[in-house]
This record gives structure tokens, sequence and C-alpha cells, in this order.
């Protein structure tokens, strides 16, 4: 496994492969892997010659400062790990690297999909995802981009950013991985205390409620009940909402055709966990 720092170095490499034909995966993460993330570099290395992982804690995409500070940091684990899956190439790059000496975000045309959900809840974080996506894009230029759907919504702005800024790279949306009790995995787990990982379960148990209850007609009932049930069990809430699957339109009257997405936020004490099911 190669590690590069700097971007000219990356786009060297990245250059004289793809001169000898090669495909390149990439899969872009903010570190403290797990096996969610191996589940990418996997997909990514079963359908390509090259894969390309990135390790970055990205400053502007977080809108909450302590989320940022205690964002979890296991660089050593995390080289470990991707030299044990077999990935090709680790691009680590510092802040200044990527941003320079000022961290300007650029603003996409994003339209409806970032007023709602995430992006109501945490303002500017989509800019800021999509400027280091577009970023690493520019220099990775993969043959195909993976994702998780554990950030469905996240998966949805990146599309639409692809689709103005490079529409020729693929998108591979991959599986939420799980603990073995359904809790989705994540970076952010590794904060939670022993009895609040116990409570983080609630919030698949939420999904899993709504999923067993879904009707045809009005959903506003199951929604202040899942919502309910989560705060009775000591969380704040962002939104527990059910949406069109496609769209991310909200629905609280399904007519049964539409695909639905069942998608909770909600707070354990500072530690923000998220989380969705195709219902
Ligand atoms: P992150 O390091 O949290 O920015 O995530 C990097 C990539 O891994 C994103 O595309 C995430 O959606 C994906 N990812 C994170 N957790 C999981 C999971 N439990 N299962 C599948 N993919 C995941």
């Amino acid at each position: 496994m190669t590690l590069f720092k700097e971007i000219n170095s990356l786009q060297n490499y990245i250059f004289s492969k793809k001169e000898l034909g090669n495909s390149i995966g990439f899969v872009p993460t903010m570190g403290a892997l797990h096996q969610g993330h191996v589940s990418l570099i996997k997909q990514s290395k079963s359908e390509n010659s090259i894969t390309v992982c990135s390790i970055f804690v990205n400053p502007t995409q977080f809108n909450n400062a302590d989320d940022f500070a205690k964002y979890p940091i296991t660089i050593e684990s995390d080289i470990d790990l991707l030299e044990k899956e077999g990935c090709n190439v680790i691009f680590l790059p510092t802040v200044s690297e990527m941003y320079g000496s000022s961290q300007i975000t650029k603003t996409y045309e994003l339209g409806y999909i970032e007023t709602v959900l995430e992006g109501k809840y945490r303002p500017g974080h989509f800019n800021g995802v999509c400027t280091i996506v577009d970023k690493l894009l520019a220099v990775v230029q993969p043959t195909t981009m993976y994702l998780g759907q554990k950030d469905y919504q996240q998966c949805m702005v990146i599309k639409i950013m692809m689709q103005q800024h490079y529409p020729s790279i693929q998108l591979t949306i991959c599986p939420t991985i799980r603990e073995t009790d359904g809790l989705a995995m994540s970076s952010r787990n590794r904060r939670l205390n022993t009895i609040q990982r116990q409570k983080a379960l609630k919030i698949i148990e939420t999904l899993n409620y709504i999923k067993m209850n879904v009707v045809v007609g009005n959903l506003l009932q199951l929604k202040k009940d899942a919502t309910n049930f989560l705060q009775n069990n000591g969380y704040k809430v962002d939104y527990t909402e059910i949406a069109d699957a496609t769209t991310l339109q909200i629905v609280d009257d399904w007519d049964g055709e539409k695909p639905l997405v069942a998608l909770v936020a909600a707070y354990l004490d500072t530690v923000r966990l998220i989380d969705n099911v195709k219902l």
C-alpha cells in the first residue's frame, strides 16, 4: 500500500496507472475506520484494479465545533486495517493541502434536498461535504466512487453534485453494515459509553417499528409515536421522518405506491446518531 500526503504526487501516480488502463475505485472517509468502511473497500477492490481510500476529517462540514474537536482519530489502526484489506493507496492530506490558507466552501445548487432533514438541522453541512468531495474527485478522477447508504441524504446530495460536475464518474451506493445487535456502524459510536451504547439500539428499534407499522394513508401518528419512543428513552430528537425514497419529499399521507425511507437523527447526550431503513 502506498501512502500519499500531497495532491501532486497522488495525481502523478493515478495518471501513470490510468495510462496503463487501470480502473480506479475511490472510497472517501473521515477515518476511525470500521467494517462499514471495509465493505466499501471490498466492493471497490472487487470491481477495480486500484483502490484509493482517503482519510480526511473535513472541517467545513462540521457545523458544531465540539463535534469536530471530538471526532475520533485512529490513524495508526486505520492504516493497519487498510493494509490488511489490500487497499492500494491511502490519501492522507492535511487541511492546508486541501484548502490552502482559507477554508472557503463553494456554493452548490442542490435545490430542495439541502433544505430538509440533515440540511435543515446542519446548515452549511452539505456545501462543506460537496466542496471536499468535489476537490477529492478532481484529484483522484476515479472510475467509480463508493458511498454507504448509512448516509442516505449525503448519497443523494453527492449524486446531484456529480451529475453537475463529474457526469462520467460512476457512483455505487453500498448497504449499511450493522453490529450483530442491529446498531449501524459509525465512527461516532466510539464516543458512546456502555449505557449509551445499549440505548443506541433504540434507533434501529424505532426504524423497525416504523417499518412494521407503516400503512396506506395518514402517517403522522406513526411518526409521533416513533419520536415519543426515542424521547422517552432519553434522546433529543432532530427528526423522525418518512420520506419518498427517490426524492426525499416528506410523506405524511402514503398512497401505498411510492417507495419510502424512514430516517432518524437524534442525540444521546452530545453524540448525534443517524440511521435509515428503506420501508
Ligand atoms: P465517514 O468516514 O463517516 O465519512 O464515512 C465514509 C463512507 O463510509 C461514507 O460513504 C459512509 O456512508 C460510509 N459508511 C459509514 N458507515 C457505514 C456503515 N455502517 N455501512 C456502510 N457504509 C458506511
